[in-house]
């Protein structure tokens, strides 16, 4: 049971981390891919518009500068420049005008050749212009559209933040509830286990097991408080006759009787009461001298008595009686809880020896 909780719990574990490690994976992705996207466009920007437009402005200035003294060296570094340029990638709607200036610069150039004419100079320049602004314009145009897109690329990006965010969290939390009703029904499991382990199935009353852990325990403590202790033998008087007589589920029957006046006579918190084994019981009481133990004793035998379960094979009464051997001293290291038990144990034979339905303690009798 525990075992099969563990490896749940480890699969839960497990489910968390793969969730976790998947969004991870989600989330550098999608930034990857978007980042890729802005890188794209940026280039864009720089090499369409402005490392083009920067040659458009060298080309005009180049023609500007032109005079019939430097034409040819001019002219010569316009056709390179315009050459180069010639080489970028153009867009559709920016070819018809590419081909336009195309021709007007050949046309021009041959002009300028023969001779340099400010009319010539100032046509050509005006229209590397018109492309410069429209070049220009569109560049405009495409930083608007890329400043909307990182706009979006940004929201987007804190959805999906949230949304993971939100989903671990809501499996953290399952998990956690989880965990936490498993440990309970672990302890609640342990606990029963620790409880079957020191009492005994039939009565309920602490076992033997349990009787000689906490005897050697209480003994210890009462020694260094000095206080009295206790030890009280129980057995049922000719309870043989009464399996014989009333069989043994009603056997069992009277032994649960005698527990429950047990547990009644004895209820302060350091009282214990135990089944030693078949139909004998033990008392440990803390703090109650020599007098005070054969009070309750006596009390114990009567609150049995009460009960009035018939026995007709006893020799001693016509109902249910008990035999006690009592133990009470002030506790000292000279006594073991051995000693306290075959104490109790021959007082016990004395009792029953005496007659029985009594008990014997050192000292007084009852
Ligand atoms: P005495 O007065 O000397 O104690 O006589 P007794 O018959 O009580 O003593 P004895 O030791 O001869 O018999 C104890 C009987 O207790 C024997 C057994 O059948 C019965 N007994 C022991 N354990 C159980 C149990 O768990 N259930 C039942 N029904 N009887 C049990
Ligand atoms: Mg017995
Ligand atoms: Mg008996």
């Amino acid at each position: 049971m525990d075992y099969l909780k563990t490896v749940k719990l480890r699969i839960k574990l497990l489910l968390l981390f793969t969730l976790v490690t998947l969004s991870l994976i989600a989330v550098s992705f999608t930034g990857t891919h978007y980042i890729n996207k802005m890188k794209k466009q940026i280039d864009i920007l720089y090499f369409k518009y402005l490392v083009q437009n920067i040659e458009l402005n060298n080309l005009k200035d180049l023609y500007i500068k032109i005079n019939n003294k430097n034409r040819s060296t001019k002219l010569h570094q316009i056709d390179k420049l315009w050459k180069t340029y010639s080489k970028h990638y153009k867009s559709k709607d920016e070819i018809q005008y590419f081909n336009y200036l195309d021709n007007k610069i050949t046309k021009t150039n041959r002009l300028l050749k023969k001779r340099v004419k400010k009319s010539y100079i100032n046509s050509v320049v005006s229209d590397i212009e018109n492309l410069i602004e429209y070049k220009n314009k569109k560049a405009a145009l495409e930083r608007k559209e890329f400043l909307s897109f990182y706009d979006q690329v940004l929201t987007n990006f804190h959805y999906i933040i949230l949304f993971i965010l939100f989903i671990v969290i809501i499996t953290l939390l399952y998990v956690f509830y989880s965990i936490n009703k498993d440990q309970k029904e672990i302890e609640e499991i342990n606990k029963k286990l620790k409880e079957a382990s020191i009492k005994d199935p039939l009565t309920k009353l602490y076992n033997r097991r349990f009787f000689n852990l906490i005897f050697e325990k209480e003994l210890k403590s009462a020694i260094r408080s000095n206080e009295y202790i206790t030890f009280m033998m129980i057995d049922i008087d000719y309870f043989k006759q009464y399996n014989d007589t009333y069989g043994h589920i009603e056997g069992d029957n009277a032994l649960k009787e005698v527990a429950n006046s047990l547990k009644e006579t004895f209820q302060r918190p350091k009282d214990f009461t135990f089944r030693l084994g078949g139909e004998e019981f033990g008392v440990l009481l803390i703090g109650l001298n020599k007098e005070q133990s054969g009070l309750m004793t006596k009390k114990l035998s009567d609150n049995i008595k009460d009960k009035k379960i018939e026995h007709s094979g006893s020799k001693v009464a016509k109902i249910l009686t008990i035999s006690v051997g009592v133990v009470c001293q002030k506790a000292d290291n000279n006594l073991s809880s051995q000693d306290f038990i075959s104490k109790a144990d021959e007082l016990l034979y004395r009792a029953k020896e005496s007659g029985r339905d009594r008990f014997k303690m050192e000292g007084i009798d009852g």
